[in-house]
């Protein structure tokens, strides 16, 4: 038996042992009014307690636990520790929330908690900054209601999170922002924002410094390369070695031309301003201008093939497509050796639009084929000096293709030969639309 019930039990029975004892001496009668009376003052005394209780039950904040005697004394002291227990459990929560909120208070980017229905569950100060929230105000509120950027609403309708946004206020002197949204829990999401204002400007100048020195350079350069030439064609030129210093300065003049360009191109795909001109591209009709030109410039030292199996067009830019395809074929004729063979496809598949240079040149290894759209990353300096490279032409290729939403993948192996295709969204098939009568 417990010990609640061996003492509870106390005083019923030591009740009837002495009601016996009365009955003994006495009679019935007594005995049951004794027992009867003794009793009924048990119950007042635990009415009592449980009056006190639920006093207590009232305001539970505000006053102390009530003593109480006998069982309710061990009762009330036990809910008097566990109370304690509670208050100290609440009073450490309290302390390591306080703490969260100052370390996210203190953290350098915006955070907001956003539930499935994308309303603000919390947020810290600096997120509070960035979109003009009010921490107390806006809790319960959805975010789009606040911060209505078309972009930044369709970013949070998106399935793939893994590239930030990239949010520009609509006036010059506002914050740029970084902002990428993270899944976590069950249908909780993070939204993360990075104030990049400060980055954006420098990166605006610095674009703006490169298309101001390519564009000052570009004049000069023209100046020059057209006096090399015409002293170059002068027929009483007969110093050999004036003839020759004259020849490397044309060629250097030229590859410098051809870097101004290069240089002002990507400044030209940089520019946020530049949207894409969208037009149909005739995808075939392309391939066979390329033939062309990859012919010429080969000079008759590459097999070339074509592999048409589509006769689908292209929504997107003609002259920035025709640069991108150029700017691959060049690559698999100056990176083949003569004799080689060069394969130019265009297929329209399950996997969607893709056009492909296949060459069966020097190929890449494997480490260097994450890094070539680099600016001026070569795996082989000399060669691609020597064949009149740049070392843009692929950024030139990347910026393209990210432009047109499609992405650039590159198969090679070293001594084999190299393929690089432009895989195409299906979206970007062009689809003729008829005129209305
Ligand atoms: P470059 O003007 O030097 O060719 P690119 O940006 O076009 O500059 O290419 C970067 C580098 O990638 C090249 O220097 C070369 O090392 C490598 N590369 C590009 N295309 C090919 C190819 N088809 N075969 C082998 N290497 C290539």
């Amino acid at each position: 038996m417990s010990d609640f019930w061996r003492r509870a039990l106390v005083f019923p029975f030591s009740l009837l042992l002495l009601s016996l004892v009365v009955w003994l001496f006495s009679s019935a009668l007594p005995a049951a009014v004794f027992f009867g009376v003794a009793m009924s003052l048990r119950l007042f005394f635990h009415l009592r307690n449980l009056a006190a209780f639920d006093k207590w039950l009232t305001d539970p904040e505000g006053q102390a636990v009530p003593e109480g005697y006998d069982q309710w004394e061990d009762a009330f002291s036990q809910l008097n520790k566990l109370i304690k227990r509670y208050r100290l459990e609440q009073k450490q929560h309290l302390s390591a929330l306080q703490q969260m909120e100052q370390a996210a208070a203190a953290l350098p980017e915006g955070v907001v908690i956003l539930d499935e229905a994308n309303r603000i569950e919390w947020c810290n100060p600096l997120a509070e900054r960035h979109f003009g929230l009010d921490g107390g105000r806006d809790i319960g509120q959805q975010i789009t209601y606040l911060a209505r950027q078309p972009e930044f609403v369709r970013y949070l309708t998106m399935s793939n999170f893994t590239e930030p946004l990239v949010l520009r206020g609509r006036h010059r002197e506002e914050l740029v922002l970084s902002i990428k949204l993270i899944a976590y829990g069950a249908n909780k999401r993070l939204l993360i924002s990075r104030d990049i204002t400060h980055l954006e400007r420098i990166e605006t100048i610095r674009r703006d410094f490169v298309a101001n020195v390519s564009h000052e350079l570009r004049t000069p350069l023209t100046v020059v390369n057209g006096f090399v030439e015409t002293l170059c064609d002068m027929p009483n030129l007969e110093n050999d070695m004036a003839r020759r210093a004259l020849q490397l300065m044309g060629e250097q003049t030229s590859r410098m031309e051809n870097l101004v360009d290069d240089l002002l191109t990507l400044s030209r795909l940089e520019n946020a301003q530049n949207a894409l001109h969208e037009e149909k591209v005739d995808m075939p009709e392309l391939m066979r201008i390329l033939l062309e030109e990859g012919r010429s410039l080969s000079g008759g030292k590459h097999r070339f093939r074509t592999e048409i199996d589509s006769e689908e067009s292209i929504n997107g830019s003609a002259s920035e497509l025709r640069s991108a395809l150029g700017n691959l074929l060049s690559n698999a004729i100056r990176y083949t050796p003569p004799g080689g063979e060069i394969v130019l496809r265009w297929h329209v598949g399950a996997d969607g639009p893709v056009f492909s240079v296949q060459d069966s040149g020097i190929g890449i290894a494997p480490e260097h084929i994450p890094r070539l759209t680099e600016r001026f990353y070569r795996v082989d300096r000399s060669r691609s000096r020597e064949t009149g490279g740049t070392g843009l032409g692929l950024a030139i290729v990347k910026h393209i293709v990210n432009r047109h939403q499609a992405v650039l993948e590159v198969a090679s192996e070293e001594g084999k030969g190299s393929t690089f295709s432009i895989r195409f969204p299906d979206k970007r098939l062009w689809v003729e639309t008829k005129s209305p009568m």
